[in-house]
């Protein structure tokens, strides 16, 4: 880099200084990489539901008029690409916002709490299907994270098991446990699963497992990137295990202690 070539002959500080300043200009770097192909990787995704739209507005126009079935079937299908793209909208939102995440006013939130809550409200929402909740927490399980960020990354992972639990299954489990650094949550479907060639890959944005399988099955190939992020934020890890037909685990891990952050 640029600066190593400076004459330095007054200590290790500048030396070091010289060294930050350019780790700060790679990262700067890597940055504005990283967003040059988010811009690129959107404008590809939108593009789909985009051009879709373009051939129903196109049947709209030529027979829409004189054809109410065609009228119906067109605007339905339209209204569906514009709720995709909606979607896809808000998830891009909430990925560039995760990026500005203030971590000066950082509180330590109860798990057992927020996920006590959304346990509640999921099974209002969804009657048909039967979540377990196991509390396996011997401390308090407080662990130091925005706890919208929290309930953000849990309620897509209870989505998931819920959208990819099919028809094969409707059985989800949650459990709550730690280790000596860690606030370990486990979500459980019994569902389709996902075929290990594809597991590497469903943490990425806008992948989306299963092509075929997918496309009676909404999503925007987000969340998982989402969660993703969440955890990078708080330096946590999300992983999932999974078979094919028997369903997945997603194990999402964050920080008990402020110093680890
Ligand atoms: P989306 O659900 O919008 O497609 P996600 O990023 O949440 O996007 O998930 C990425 C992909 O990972 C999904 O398209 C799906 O193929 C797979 N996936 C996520 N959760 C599960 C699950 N619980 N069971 C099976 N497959 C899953």
């Amino acid at each position: 880099g640029e600066f190593k070539d400076i004459e330095i002959n007054t200590g290790d500080e500048i030396e070091e200084l010289a060294d930050v300043f350019n780790d700060m200009m790679h990262k700067k770097q890597e940055y504005l990489e990283g967003q040059e192909r988010f811009v690129s990787d959107v404008s590809h995704e939108l593009r789909t539901p985009l051009a879709v739209l373009d051939g129903h507005i196109n049947l709209l126009l030529r027979w829409g008029k004189d054809d109410p079935k065609q009228l119906t079937e067109s605007l339905e299908a339209s209204r569906q690409e514009i709720k995709k793209m909606s979607n896809m909208i808000q998830d891009m939102l909430d990925i560039a916002r995760l990026k500005h995440t203030d971590r000066s006013e950082l509180e330590y939130i109860s798990v057992a709490c927020s996920m006590s809550d959304l346990v509640t409200n999921f099974r209002i929402v969804h009657p048909t299907f039967d979540i377990e909740l196991e509390n396996k927490l011997i401390s308090p399980g407080k662990a130091l994270i925005h706890k919208n960020h929290y309930d953000q990354a849990m309620t897509i992972l209870l989505d998931n098991a819920v959208k990819y639990s099919g028809k094969i299954g409707n059985y989800i489990k949650v459990t709550l446990s730690e280790d000596d650094d860690m606030i370990i949550t486990k979500v459980l479907d019994h569902g389709l699963g996902i075929c290990k060639e594809d597991q590497a890959y469903i943490f990425e944005r806008f992948f989306r497992a299963d092509k075929a399988r997918n496309r009676e099955i909404g999503g925007t190939g987000l969340g998982l990137a989402i969660i993703k992020n969440i955890a990078q934020i708080y330096k946590g890890s999300i992983s999932v295990e999974s078979q094919v037909g028997k369903g997945a685990v997603f194990t999402f891990k964050i920080p008990k202690n402020k110093e680890k952050i």
